[in-house]
């Protein structure tokens, strides 16, 4: 994951907060659901794409995290944005308990020693396309086809979660 850092405060980084906005994206999904048809399948061709580039991010993570001096994910201050929420709800994963972080001063809430205590697939797109340099260059050990083809699907997911994002507003607005 990423050292990525923000200056602004977590959103929704308090339970009571975090648990509404969950409510209500559950609530406004319900009330919606006959006109959700294409948001739905947009959010679950996010996932065939998501799923298709985990084996990578295992092989890249396997070589280099367990002998890493400086956990990025330690310092990292990201969170989950609503895209991230949207995905999680429209594809029907379970809704993690709480936002990474409720302040800029703690540490995320999902790490462990062993790694991220979220699977791959509800981590938030920061937590999944964020290679640090050292994963990087492990990359570029790859063959070009593996490369160019991880950097056309992050690009098919970046797009696939706007337009999921824009499709969802259009019709709960
Ligand atoms: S090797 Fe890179 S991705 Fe893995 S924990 Fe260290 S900084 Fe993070
Ligand atoms: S959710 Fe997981 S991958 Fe993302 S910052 Fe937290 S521990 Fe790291």
């Amino acid at each position: 994951m990423g050292n990525h850092f923000c200056k602004t405060k977590p959103l929704w980084g308090d339970t009571a907060t975090w648990k509404t906005v969950n409510r209500n994206f559950g609530d406004l999904i319900r009330l919606h659901r006959p006109k959700m048809d294409r948001a739905v399948a947009l959010a679950r061709d996010v996932q065939i794409r998501l799923e298709s580039i985990f084996s990578l991010l295992d092989d890249l993570c396997v070589v280099t995290c367990p002998w890493c001096p400086d956990h990025c994910c330690l310092t990292a201050k990201v969170w989950m944005d609503f895209k991230d929420l949207l995905f999680l709800h429209l594809n029907g994963h379970q809704i993690p308990p709480a936002q990474l972080l409720s302040n800029l001063k703690e540490t995320c809430g999902y790490w462990s020693p062993n790694g991220c205590m979220l699977p791959r697939i509800v981590r938030p797109w920061v937590c999944t396309w964020y290679l640090c340099p050292t994963q990087k260059a492990n990359l570029r050990q790859k063959p070009k086809s593996a490369q160019d083809n991880f950097n056309r699907v992050l690009q098919a997911i970046k797009a696939g979660r706007k337009e999921m994002e824009s499709e969802f507003i259009r019709i709960v607005s």
